[in-house]
């Protein structure tokens, strides 16, 4: 009997279904306990090498078993409502999702390397008050399938499929677009297990890098169980200050914050620690020598951001003559303080700009329906 359309969007999803969890559904399928590895390493390979967006191209599979799999699951994409491109090439696409929600993902190209920053929940329930995706409530955290999606579609619009055995357009993930990526972990983990697999997107875990504002207990588990690269949103060197930029510093403040970092296993690589670097708020000489103070022991290297001006900000960037000042004091301590080239400001696509067009033009235009 046909189903009745309305059950379509609430068929599991293919994309991001775990090793364990494949294997279970193609157990349901009655397909034999022997065959069930190859044919979850067969799929698994139209997924993410060949990039498939349809079971009928995936043609190593028996017709039967892609039927029943068509039946039972769905690997449908997240629809691209708009992409921008900024003139320093930097891509920024609007994603909608089944449920009609929409998050922004950006390509960041660079000489024979290119970063995509994807958004882990729409909006973000954290309210930093620099940061224009903190000025949109939660609206729901992103399911792994719709994490994963995001590098998917990208690689889509590159045209790179099937994955290149050398160099990729698409080579770095960089979880830093909106949200909270450590509020909504075992999506992410569940999602990056399987971008990390090599026989998934087969990324290694040193092209990874997530950012947190510094939700501690889940920093420890980052760490054990997926150990990519760590970025922690510090921006203020005093709890008074930091309390009023990143508010959750308040449940977990300064000093739990770089304890977790010290336990953080980053052998091969430093933590980043990310400096938004707002004018007469934070980018005194004393807040650089107390930074070095701050992160003495920890492998580490500094990231300073140029404020990114959005509308309604109350904020400005810090003079470059300033950073540069700031910069200094953090490089002759020995630390790595490059300045963060703003990318895709023209487009609205630089960090902590990121708000979905719906949200920024609510109340002026009508939401499509
Ligand atoms: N929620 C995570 C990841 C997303 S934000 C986090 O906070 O780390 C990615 C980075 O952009 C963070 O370091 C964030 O503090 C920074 N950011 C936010 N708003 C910004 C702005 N307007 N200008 C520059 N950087 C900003
Ligand atoms: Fe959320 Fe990160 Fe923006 Fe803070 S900086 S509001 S945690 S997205």
């Amino acid at each position: 009997m046909p189903q009745p359309s309305i059950a379509l969007s609430t068929k599991p999803d293919l994309i991001g279904l775990g090793r364990a969890a494949l294997s279970g559904l193609l157990a349901e399928l009655g397909v034999p306990e022997r065959a069930r590895a190859m044919r979850a390493r067969q799929l698994w390979h139209w997924l993410y090498h060949q990039g498939a967006a349809d079971l009928a191209a995936m043609t190593t599979l028996p017709a039967s078993l892609r039927t029943e799999l068509a039946e039972r699951a769905s690997l449908a994409r997240p629809d691209v409502v708009a992409e921008q491109r900024s003139a320093d090439g930097t891509i920024k696409w609007l994603l909608r999702f089944a449920d009609g929600q929409t998050v922004e993902t950006v390509y960041i190209p660079d000489v024979e390397r290119g970063a995509l920053c994807i958004s882990s929940q729409v909006g973000c329930s954290l309210t930093c008050t620099f940061c224009h995706t903190g000025t949109m409530p939660l609206v729901r955290n992103l399911r792994a399938s719709e994490i994963l999606a995001q590098l998917l579609v990208a690689r889509d619009r590159l045209g790179e499929w099937p994955t290149p055995a050398g160099q990729r357009q698409l080579s770095h993930i960089v979880v830093m677009g909106m949200g909270e990526p450590l509020l909504n972990y075992d999506a992410i983990r569940q999602a990056l297990t399987i971008a990390m697999d090599p026989d998934g997107l087969a990324f290694t875990r040193r092209k990874i890098t997530l950012s947190t504002s510094g939700i501690v207990p889940k920093i420890t588990e980052c760490g054990r169980e997926l150990g990519v690269g760590l970025a922690i949103s510090l921006h203020a060197v005093r709890d008074e200050l930091r309390d009023e930029l990143v508010p959750i510093n308040r449940r977990w403040p300064i000093a739990a914050l770089l304890e977790a970092c010290r336990g953080y296993p980053a052998e091969d690589r430093p933590i980043t620690f990310e400096y938004v670097m707002l004018a007469g708020v934070n980018d005194s000489d004393a807040d650089a020598r107390e930074l070095v103070r701050l992160i003495a022991g920890i492998p580490a290297k500094v990231n300073l951001i140029p404020f990114n001006p959005w509308p309604g900000a109350a904020y400005r960037c810090s003079p470059p003559e300033r950073i540069e000042a700031f910069a200094r004091i953090v490089a002759r301590a020995g630390y790595p303080a490059p300045v963060r080239q703003p990318r895709g400001r023209d487009i609205l696509a630089a960090c902590g700009q990121l708000k979905t067009a719906s949200q920024r033009e609510r109340g002026r235009v009508p939401e499509p329906a």
